[in-house]
């Protein structure tokens, strides 16, 4: 049922276009319009043209100054995807406030001018998106046998402790290229290379393990810390070991 402050399908159709049919959240940029499977006349659209302030009272963003005209304007309408259509109006809209939401506009505007006027190419990433708490348990599998990471520092050998913060390390370089861009497991991921290598480039392998102590307490705590997020954001189990570093609340 059309509310009276929806917009025109005219408007639609505008802010549809000027997004080029990609979701404005830089983000995301999914593409919203196909063929459609069934029907070679017809094409499918998935996308949404979303309120920057909500069209009608208690809504996300609510603006009272604004008049109804301005509510149906183009200049309230943002291209969405359907996810990040919803995404906005989540915990009233406060995570995503109007400034937010036109500066996402403006700069995906700009962004498909450069392509429409070809000093930039939309480039299709044929890659399938790999489900990331996939990528999570893989994490969880290799840290488990980290003793580094949880074994008495009374009973650690430093070259071995050494060797295997190295090891850490790598392992979480070599999953750069399946992590989602901008994907807060991205930013976990760079927190505990980061500790990785902030332990090594402050320790040395000759040192003992009493020198040591610190540095591996310290980097037992980011550990932790990440784990945490990881567990509360993909919602996956950690073994008892892991769950040992966790930071206590
Ligand atoms: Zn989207």
């Amino acid at each position: 049922m059309k509310r009276p402050n929806d917009f025109k399908l005219e408007t639609v159709r505008q802010v549809a276009e000027r997004a080029s049919y990609f979701c404005s959240n830089p983000k995301c940029r999914r593409i919203t319009i196909g063929p459609d499977k069934s029907n070679q006349a017809k094409s499918t659209k998935t996308g949404i043209a979303s309120h920057i302030c909500a069209a009608s009272q208690g809504g996300a963003r609510y603006d009272m100054s604004q008049t109804p005209k301005e509510r149906q304007s183009i200049s309230n309408a943002i291209w969405l995807c359907a996810t990040c259509s919803v995404l906005i109006d989540k915990n009233g809209g406060h995570d995503y406030p109007a400034d937010h939401l036109k500066k996402w506009k403006k700069d995906h505007e700009s962004l498909m001018k450069e392509c429409l006027e070809g000093s930039k190419r939309v480039i299709l990433q044929l890659k399938p998106v790999t489900d990331q708490s996939i990528i999570c348990r893989k994490i969880i599998k290799f840290l488990e046998n980290k003793g580094a990471l949880f074994v008495d520092f009374n009973n650690e050998n430093p070259h071995y402790v050494f060797d295997s913060i190295r090891d850490m390390r790598t392992f979480f370089v070599s999953l750069q290229t399946e992590i989602l861009e901008s994907s807060p497991l991205e930013v976990i991921v760079d927190s505990m290379t980061n500790a990785c290598r902030h332990f090594m480039n402050n320790t040395q392998p000759t040192m003992s393990i009493k020198e040591m102590e610190y540095g591996l307490g310290a980097m037992r705590k980011i550990i932790g810390f990440n784990l945490a997020d990881m567990k509360k954001v993909y919602s996956v189990t950690l073994s008892t070991n892991l769950e040992s570093i966790l930071p206590t609340e």
